[in-house]
């Protein structure tokens, strides 16, 4: 196991373990680079809704077209003002390490990676 899979094995264990109630039937295909992002993006929505027994239930946190995707139920507007920002955020973030990047393309592929990670 590389350095990286470590560390996406260990904030995917914090996070189901902190946020555990909205992600019960959620399938996660995320990139390591991602993993502070989407936490971040949990504790701002739980703070929202932890203890009010109302809250969202995500059903797919994942990468599509080098942008975070999230999908749920009873995603209410505030939520979703969150979700959006951190789509934004993630078009910024490189998926291979988290440092600041930039969308790039390589045949149809999209994907955001530093200049460290860019692949030619
Ligand atoms: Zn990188």
């Amino acid at each position: 196991m590389t350095k990286t899979d470590w560390q996406f094995v260990k904030y995917l264990d914090s996070i189901e373990h902190e946020y555990g109630y909205m992600l019960e039937h959620t399938g996660f295909y995320v990139c390591p680079g991602w993993m502070v992002l989407i936490q971040d993006m949990l504790r701002e929505i739980d703070a929202l809704h932890y203890g009010t027994g109302d809250h969202p239930e995500f059903t797919d946190i994942k990468e599509k077209f080098g942008r975070l995707r999230v999908y749920g139920n009873n995603i209410d507007d505030e939520t979703e003002a969150i979700i959006d920002r951190y789509i934004i955020l993630s078009g910024e973030t490189c998926m291979t390490c988290g440092a600041p990047g930039q969308m790039r393309e390589k045949g149809h592929w999209l994907y955001v990676a530093c200049d460290e990670h860019a692949r030619g």
